[in-house]
């Protein structure tokens, strides 16, 4: 079948859809996107002026059920009607990124885990352009890779990879896998099972040959017991914080000694722009990514010093009188929370609370009652959080607007001590999403 002949479908109009869409029109499909909700103008021109056809607000299934590939947007679930049928009918149905991998030889360069996700994709981007490759940075971050890849190919992509994308991914190869971290999140799209989240992870490593590089985290239990019984062929370089013994970066007296082959760099922790356990693995992930990339040490060592951080992520605010506000909006499951509460020397007032997804809260006892003076429980229903703190000396208080909760935090404080927004919880309770929460928390910080 030629490709003017062969009907591809996009479900799901976002920025992952829209980049879909837009890519196979431009290679000569005949694309036609369907989205349940409502398509954003700016997509709706991208289409108009494309020529590309379109529906919202409705399935017309029948024209669905015609394609002969369908490109599926990572938010929309496997048990959907219409998924469901399409499966039904033996229609391949696929991610952005499959798609858009078979038009780009660039090497791949892809990250995923449970937390820090966009840190260390943004790092390893970082690095890379200090370097003077020829790279884009594209998938859950910024413009979907789709568009990035009509734009023009380049010779490298970091792309970080949600588990909703691998799971659409059949055909695709990462050159250098990334692997953080996994712990529980999403269960409610993996029919609570965590082996069906796990296997969604691995995805990653999908394809690769020996040629190819894995880079994970030996410190996490459930990276290393999948990797001991998969056993994949895969050249596998991992770090740790904890052990020295087979790893590519571990730590010794507060350095990272990373030694790729015969490259060995040395760096203190304290000369690392991100603080925080979390954040020496993140660099650590990064940094061999570079040595394999074969970049410079002193480009590698200066990068992982000046990079600037993510918004949203442990992002310092402002100090106002001697209390400094910090924005960890990004923190929506307890795993992150766990990590922004680690890495705090001060007395913390906490900001938690929002869609709590299934969330255990017993993993942060130990760091609360060490670290935490008072609890702002900022959700529609704060029962839980309440009923998991209450026997705890601390303070607890409830607020139902990011206004409240600044200000009450405000008014705990004392001099030299922390407000940290880490809340453990989606957000869409009270806002649009976690930068819509972000976002009000640095405005009211300003207010104040
Ligand atoms: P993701 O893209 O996977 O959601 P981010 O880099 O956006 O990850 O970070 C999300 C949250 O997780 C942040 O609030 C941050 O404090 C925390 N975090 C970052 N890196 C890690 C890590 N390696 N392990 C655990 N938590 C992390």
């Amino acid at each position: 079948m030629n490709r003017a002949e062969k009907k591809i479908v996009v479900l799901g109009a976002g920025e992952s859809g829209a980049g879909a869409a837009y890519l196979a029109h431009k290679k000569g499909f005949e694309v036609f996107v369907s989205d349940h909700g409502k398509i954003s103008d700016k997509h709706k021109e991208l289409f108009d002026s494309n020529n590309i056809e379109w529906e919202e607000k409705m399935h017309t299934e029948e024209k669905i059920l015609l394609a002969d590939e369908v490109i599926k947007s990572p938010g929309i679930p496997d048990n959907a009607g219409i998924i469901k049928k399409l499966k039904e009918m033996a229609v391949p149905v696929i991610s952005e990124i499959e798609f858009a991998g078979r038009f780009s030889n660039a090497r791949m360069i892809c990250i995923t885990g449970s937390n820090g996700k966009t840190t260390t994709t943004n790092m390893i981007w970082h690095i890379m352009k200090n370097a003077g490759l020829n790279v884009s940075m594209a998938g859950n971050v910024g413009q979907s890779f789709a568009m990035k890849v009509a734009q023009g190919d380049v010779d490298y992509y970091v792309l970080e990879l949600s588990s909703f994308q691998l799971d659409g991914m059949y055909d695709f190869k990462a050159d250098i896998a990334v692997l953080m971290n996994i712990t529980p999140d999403h269960l409610d799209r993996y029919d609570y099972k965590m082996q069906n989240y796990i296997d969604s992870k691995f995805r990653i490593i999908r394809n690769q040959t020996e040629k190819d590089f894995l880079i994970y985290c030996d410190d996490d239990p459930v990276i290393r017991d999948t990797l001991d019984k998969m056993n994949p062929p895969v050249a596998r370089l991992s770090f740790s914080i904890e052990k020295l013994e087979g790893q590519t970066a571990y730590l010794v007296k507060e350095k990272i000694n990373f030694n790729y082959k015969n490259q060995e760099i040395t760096m203190a922790i304290t000369d690392l722009a991100l603080k925080g356990k979390h954040n020496t693995y993140n660099s650590m992930a990064a940094g061999i990514t570079s040595q394999v990339l074969r970049i410079r040490k002193e480009k590698i060592r200066k990068s992982l010093s000046d990079f600037q951080g993510v918004e949203h992520r442990l992002e310092p605010v402002i100090k106002v009188h001697g209390i400094m506000f910090i924005n960890d909006s990004k923190a929506t499951n307890v795993n992150s929370t766990w990590y922004a509460l680690e890495s705090m020397n001060e007395d913390v007032v906490l900001i938690l609370g929002g869609v709590d997804k299934g969330n255990d809260y017993s993993s942060l006892m130990v760091l609360v009652k060490e670290k935490v003076k008072a609890l702002i429980c900022l959700g529609k229903d704060n029962s839980k959080i309440i009923n998991a703190f209450e026997e705890m000396p601390l303070r607890i208080e409830e607020a139902r607007s990011m206004e409240e909760a600044v200000k009450k935090a405000y008014s705990i404080c004392n001099n030299g001590d922390v407000v940290l927004l880490s809340p453990a919880c989606a957000s869409f309770d009270l806002f649009e999403n976690y930068e819509d929460r972000g976002r009000q928390f640095k405005q009211y910080v300003r207010n104040l």
